[in-house]
């Protein structure tokens, strides 16, 4: 093991590290600078993903049968929103934990966005720190995943 994959280990709750190349994620961001950065944490962390560029194309994703752990959606987007494409996949029986990621602030306008059916809200820019809390929250509530 090289000193930087000793130091990203430790910093990693090893219940999550342990079965992160068991969760998927879902990147949903109509920047590309950020669907880069959120990728790379996400890869950091060992967790296998996918990006797509609106609402509506995570929308479709899971009406052709995709199915993700963890869906990273944005908020503003053209064509579909994140308010609106979390409330469709909620309508669709979708259960995977959807953590709102953008740049307002809590205390701003996302109250809509976490009503529509997040489980988590985070702040721009993501951080391994907020990314580890958000897989916190997947932690909980996938009782049917190991590390539970
Ligand atoms: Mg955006």
């Amino acid at each position: 093991m090289t000193t930087s994959n000793a130091m990203e280990a430790a910093a990693m709750p090893s219940s999550i590290s342990k079965s992160a190349a068991k969760i998927t994620a879902l990147v949903v961001d109509d920047d590309r600078t950020n669907r880069i950065m959120h990728q790379m944490l996400l890869k950091k962390l060992g967790i296998d993903n996918q990006v797509v560029v609106n609402g509506k194309e995570a929308v479709d994703a899971h009406s052709s049968g995709q199915s993700f752990d963890l869906i990273l959606m944005d908020m503003d987007m053209p064509v579909m929103n994140g308010i609106e494409a979390t409330r469709k996949l909620r309508s669709m029986g979708i259960r995977s934990v959807i953590a709102g990621v953008s740049s307002h602030s809590v205390e701003g306008e996302v109250g809509e966005f976490i009503e529509a059916g997040l489980d988590d809200y985070q702040q721009k820019p993501l951080t391994t720190a907020k990314l580890l809390s958000i897989l916190h929250k997947l932690a909980k509530q996938a009782t049917s995943l190991s590390f539970c």
